[in-house]
This record gives structure tokens, sequence and C-alpha cells, in this order.
């Protein structure tokens, strides 16, 4: 008889689970099991997100826990389930959708457990309810790269692969990340009962959503004391934060559609997102869309359209129409706040000061007009910054014509004093990542991944987490994209 458990995982303190979207009852969901995959491996784990979840300390040396997030074996306490929401894709609505492919587990310490990937549900309709290798690193690795360059997003904790073949264009294999979040629940969850004038359920999600995530949305005096339009008004400023986020940082999501936007202001499912290289403001990352509604710079204006979506949604609980247009208006104040705000950490002003909107205007003119590395520039200013020196010639060196970068750069030097100028350089230093999660390295990545080769995808994690700090044996992390990364197409297929 064994004295000792050799997998000391199993016997740690099980997690109490919580199961808050669970309790909903009948309607929200479905309960199901994840379907198994044959002899599964590690990927790529998160150890400091497993830690700060409370996981055991070796979760991932141990089998059971191996098995149990690839879906091949129950948690113990977890109760399973398929949400149902709706959304509209590419402007138009799509009807039905919910979790195809996404299983949730429950919820342990405020944070919900999900499974990407792990098999079909009653709302896959034609899909196999599987994930490929290549997009499930690509997810893992990018929630991180959020996460550590200070975007709302959803986390990821683990992938898990399997030699089991899935079709999508190739034959590929299938893997399945396993997602946290405070709570995965979409704009498409609001539209889905809207739509179907379920109204009774309408109010318990808004009910739920207000209690557990927007407590100050009940009982304040604000929006005429209704807290429906007060949950509008805090996910227009949530929402229109993320974005100026995304677009200070040249995050390109790629499909904006109402079912992939969180009520928390998360950056979630990440598909055929994009950190621009090139300054491109009118770059399509997407190559399934075709209309180049998702372009980068129309994502302010498409997560104000879909926050119309979500106003709509409301409106039944609303009931004012004014007062619902009242807080979507916000947006327009918010994000053109939060964008000046962003831009101001990155030109090296104090703590929310904004930017001067010309300096800004006029910089991103002349990066656009070269197609100048985005990410390269902004670090390369910022050490530029400590000094000023006009024989430093690391940022001009980005443009060809260097008559605009030039009396560019002489405008900005104005902006600080001589003696704070090292002050400056390092606030910008800690605004400006030197690492971004670029199409070519995630490339790399995942073809060294499909090699059984898992070192780069851990490499790459651990750089992404911290990206604002210099690595300098990953030096060639922060390299210029090569030209070979044009000719990645990246698609709505994962
Ligand atoms: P996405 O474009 O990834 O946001 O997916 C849109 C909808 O399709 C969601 O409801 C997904 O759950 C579902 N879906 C995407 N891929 C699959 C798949 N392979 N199997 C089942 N459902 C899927
Ligand atoms: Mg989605």
């Amino acid at each position: 008889m064994p004295i000792f458990d050799t997998d000391i995982a199993t016997t740690a303190p099980a997690i109490s689970w919580q199961h808050s979207f669970a309790d909903l009852g009948e309607g929200f969901s479905v309960p199901l099991q994840a379907t198994p995959l044959a002899a599964p491996y590690w990927v790529g784990h998160n150890a400091e997100l497993g830690a700060q979840m409370g996981l055991p300390v070796d979760w991932m040396q141990s089998d059971h826990w191996l098995q149990a997030l690839t879906g091949n074996t129950p948690l113990e306490g977890s109760r399973p389930l398929a949400s149902v929401y709706s959304g509209h894709q590419f402007g138009v609505w799509a009807g039905q959708l919910g979790d195809g492919r996404a299983i949730l587990l429950g919820e342990a310490n405020g944070l919900e457990l999900q499974l990407k990937g792990a098999g079909p549900t009653p709302f896959s309709r034609r899909g196999d309810g599987r994930a490929v290798l290549r997009s499930s690193i690509r997810e893992f690795l990018c929630s991180e790269a959020m996460q550590g360059l200070g975007i709302r997003t959803t986390r990821a904790l683990c992938v898990t692969g399997s030699d089991a073949a899935v079709r999508r264009e190739t034959l590929e294999t299938a893997a399945v990340v396993t997602r946290v979040a405070p709570s995965f629940i979409r704009f498409g969850h609001f539209e889905h009962f809207s739509h179907n004038d379920q109204h009774d359920q309408l109010k318990t999600l808004a009910d739920h959503v207000i209690e557990r995530l927007y407590p100050d949305c009940r009982g304040s005096a604000h929006w005429g004391a209704n807290p429906y339009v007060a949950l509008l008004a805090a996910v227009t400023e949530r929402t229109a934060q993320m974005v100026a986020q995304w677009q200070t940082v040249g995050f390109c999501h790629g499909v904006m559609n109402t079912d992939n936007m969180s009520i928390l202001g998360l950056t979630v499912d990440y598909g055929p997102f994009q950190f621009l290289d090139g300054y491109q403001p009118g770059h399509v990352c997407n190559h399934s869309d075709h209309q180049g509604r998702y372009a980068f710079n129309k994502q302010p204006n498409v997560a104000y359209w879909n926050l119309y979506c979500l106003g709509q949604a409301l409106l039944p609980l609303i009931e004012e129409q004014d007062s619902a247009i009242a807080a979507l208006e916000t947006f327009k104040t918010h994000f053109p706040q939060a964008m000046a705000q962003r831009f101001g950490a990155k030109l090296g002003l104090n703590d929310g000061d904004q930017a001067p909107a010309a300096l800004i205007e006029d910089l991103l003119t002349l990066l656009a007009s070269e197609a100048v590395d985005f990410t390269i520039f902004w670090r390369r200013l910022s050490h530029w910054t400590r000094l000023q020196d006009p024989a430093d010639a690391s940022v001009r060196d980005l443009f060809m014509e260097r008559a605009g970068i030039d009396a560019w750069l002489l405008a900005f030097s104005d902006l600080h004093l001589t003696d704070k100028r090292d002050l400056a350089a390092q606030r910008m230093l800690a605004s400006n990542p030197k690492y971004v999660l670029r199409n070519h390295l995630g490339e790399l990545a995942i073809r060294a991944a499909q090699q059984k080769d898992f070192g780069p995808v851990a490499d790459l994690l651990q750089v992404l987490q911290s990206p604002f700090d210099e690595h300098p044996q990953h030096q060639a992390l922060a390299d210029f994209a090569p030209d070979w990364a044009g000719g990645i197409e990246i698609s709505c297929s994962s």
C-alpha cells in the first residue's frame, strides 16, 4: 500500500468553488462535461497566475491537473456549463451563438475558470468544439502580454495540447486554453435575452452583473438612481478606457463583434489580433475582414457602435431612451480623455496629465507617412529623452525624411525641462513597452511548439509578462519584424 501519494497536487486542499453563473438557473446555460482529448501534454503554464489563484504549488507537474485542465477529468466541486449568448457579427445580427467551445468550470476566489477548446456544446452550431494549438498559443501569450502591459484582459492559466487531429484549412492538432476572468459575460448575453423578449431573464442577468461586478451601480444617486443606466454608463467608461489602451499600444483586436465584448471592459477572445509593426492606422489584421470593418483606426467607433447594441439590449430595463443615450454619449468624453492621458504617459508627462493634442496629431501623421515601427519608435524616444542629444540619431534613423521628425523633436523637447529629463525618461520607459507580441514572434513560438519544443513559448511568456523591463538576453525579441512577417495570414480560423 503506498504511504505517500506521488501526485502531491491531488492531495492539496480542493478548490472551494462558487457557481454564481450556474445559479442563475436554466435558460442561461446548459450543464455538460468536457470531451476528453487523448494523451494530453503541457504546452505552456502561467505559474504567477496559478499562485494567485491558490493552486497547489506543483500543479504544473501534476497529471491530475493536466487531465483536469484538458477536460479529461472533472475538478471536484466544479459544475461545468456552456452559456448561451447572441450577438452582432460584422455589423449584422447573427442570432444565437453561445459558448460553442468554451466550458465554464465555476469560480474560485472570485475568478472564473473556463476551458476553451474542450469539446462541443449545444451551442457549437457546425463547429467541432475544438481549438488548434496555433490559436491557443496566441491566446495564451496575448492574454498575458496584455496583462503585462497593464491592459484589462481575460487571463490565461495554461495551454495543454494533444496530438488529436483538428481540421481547419489544413490538419492541425488540438489544444485547450484555461482562461481566467472575474466574468466571461459579454454584451451578447444581454442581447440574447433582449432580442428574445425574455425580459425577466434580462433583469436577472443585469442584477447578477450589478450585484457581483458593479455593486456601485445600485443605490447610486447618479443616473436618476436607475442601476441599469448606471451599469450602461460604467461599461461605457470601461470600454472607452480599454480601447484607448489598445490604440496607444498599437493593438488591433481583429474581430470586435458584440459577442466578443466583455461586460467588464476586458479584452476577450483573442483570435486574429495583431500588434502593429509599422504604424499604419488603416491596418486590417484579420484576413477574413474583407470590408476592413475592424481596421485599427476604426476600433473606437466600433466600440461605440457595440455599446449602442448593449444600450439597445438594456432598454427594456432602462425604460427611458434619453437616459440610455446620455449614458452612451459619455464615451465621447471618456475616450478622448483616456487617449490624451495615455499619450501623456507615453510622452513622460506627470500622472494623469494629457498630451497636447497637436503634438500627438503631428506625430501620428509623421509615423503614418513612413509606417514607422510603432513600438520601437516610442521606446527609442524614451531613451532619447534622457539626454536629448542631437547627435543621438536613434529616433531620427527611423525616418527617411528627417525634417519633419527634427521639428517634432524640437517641439517635444519643450515639454521637459532640462532638470526633469531623467524623470520623464523613467516614466516613458514605464509606459512604452520594449516587447509586444508581434505576429512573427508568436509564429516562431508556434512552429517550435508544433515540433514539441515549448521553450520559446515559455521564454516569450516571461518577457511579455514584464514588457517594460530590458531583458537584455532577449534583445532579439524587441527587433523589427522580419520581411516574412508581412506574409503571415491571420484569419478567424482557430
Ligand atoms: P469567435 O469568432 O471565435 O468569437 O466565435 C464566434 C462563435 O462561434 C462563438 O459562439 C464560438 O463559441 C463559436 N465557435 C468558434 N469556433 C468554434 C468551434 N471550433 N466549435 C464550436 N464553436 C465555435
Ligand atoms: Mg467569440
